[in-house]
């Protein structure tokens, strides 16, 4: 089964033998001419007119009000965290099924993970097992959320939008309006998803995208603060370009600042990236609708976008009969030299993070068991 599954896979990449990765970057467009342009420049660094720009052009297709650029979404996540008002000794709940760096970023944050579970059809964060956690750990007083638990105040929640498809957002945003929780949106992965016609990551308070390598679309290293909120917008770009106070000269910051501003060189990059995305998101709709027909009725699941909402297809997802299988699968496609990759291991069973508090995580689980990505570049 899995060998008819390989040669489909080399068939719609029209690869009959070569490695074929799990998703490689691709550069259709004005990337080497903005490059060049900010070369000649001289203006490589932070400021330049193509940091400027990737931040008109990020508002105005998620269509959030202010954009801010960062050298990764990592750093993105912890300053959108600081923003929101998470300090040293505070919790902040998210999802056991994700990537690291939404872990380590609330502890670049001085804040403590608190993990809850997902939902088996979006993977991502679940309404009801957050309201569910809270309701039995949480308590409302002075107009903050504290966990009876540890005592601590649970500052913010980070839901994910994994591999983009739409967590049940708007009801996540509920739950913690209710207990005065603070949603910070980790949209790396969703650039080009929609709930209805709002973008993911401009649901919460501030929302984080990322630019790698090996995202939907990339400028090498890069990320994005997204937010409605003038104030937060402006805080996050002063402590990102090291909280210096405008003065023709002299050297003044008012905080301890971070140097995370995205560079010219890269936001050149990002913005001829973002001028394809309508292109590179149909042409990965296409792949996912090949790929939705061809495991209909087979052994093997695939993992579709759900109603109402608009999934950017990121990284194609199939399922896995149990972890037995799961393995063969992977052997069976990464020995014939087809990249496949299984979804994370989860945070609570990783060193740094087995300390921390979890809700039930039964569906985290049975995902982790199943979840396999299969490639999803873009086909030219
Ligand atoms: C990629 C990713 C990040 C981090 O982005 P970087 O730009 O690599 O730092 C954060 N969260 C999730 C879920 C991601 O997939």
């Amino acid at each position: 089964m899995f060998k008819e599954v390989i040669s489909y896979i080399r068939e719609v990449f029209n690869t009959p033998e070569e490695f074929i990765p799990l998703h490689a970057p691709y550069f259709g467009g004005n990337e080497k001419q903005y490059l060049m342009d900010t070369i000649d420049s001289t203006f490589v660094s932070s400021v330049g007119a193509y940091v400027n720009k990737f931040e008109e052009m990020m508002a105005e297709m998620t269509g959030a009000k202010y954009a801010v650029a960062t050298t990764n979404g990592t750093v993105a996540l912890q300053l959108a965290l600081i923003a929101a008002g998470v300090k040293s000794g505070d919790e902040v709940i998210t999802q056991p099924l994700t990537f690291v760096a939404t872990a380590n970023a609330i502890t670049h944050a001085n804040a403590t993970a608190v993990f809850v579970d997902v939902d088996r059809d979006t993977m991502g964060l679940s309404p009801d097992a957050l309201a569910q956690f809270l309701e039995a750990n949480a308590e409302v007083r002075d107009g903050a959320a504290y966990n009876k638990t540890t005592g601590k105040r649970i500052a913010a929640c980070i839901p994910m939008h994994t591999f983009g498809f739409p967590a049940r957002i708007k009801e996540i945003v509920a739950v913690c309006d209710k207990y005065h929780i603070t949603v910070v949106e980790d949209a790396a992965e969703s650039l080009g998803s929609y709930v209805g016609n709002q973008h993911t990551g401009t649901f919460g308070k501030l929302g984080t995208f990322s630019f790698n390598g090996n995202k939907t679309v990339t400028c090498g290293g890069g990320g994005a603060i997204v937010t409605d909120d003038e104030e937060l917008a402006k805080y996050a770009k002063h402590i990102s370009t090291t909280a210096k106070v405008p003065h023709p000269w002299e050297f003044v910051h008012d905080v301890a600042g971070f140097n995370f501003r995205m560079p010219n060189l890269n936001a050149a990059v990002a913005c001829a990236q973002l001028e394809q995305l309508d292109t590179i998101l149909a042409n990965k709709r296409a792949l996912a609708g090949l790929y939705k027909e061809y495991f209909t009725d087979k052994e093997i699941g695939f993992v579709s976008e759900k109603e109402g909402t608009t999934a950017n297809y990121w990284l194609n997802c199939v399922i896995l009969k149990d972890l037995e299988q799961r393995n063969a699968f992977l052997e069976a496609t990464n020995g014939s030299k087809v990249m496949t990759r299984p979804i994370w291991t989860l945070m609570n069973k990783l060193d740094m993070y087995q300390h921390c508090q979890c809700g039930d995580l039964t569906n985290s689980e049975w995902l982790e068991d199943r979840i396999v990505n299969v490639p999803s570049s873009f086909r030219p």
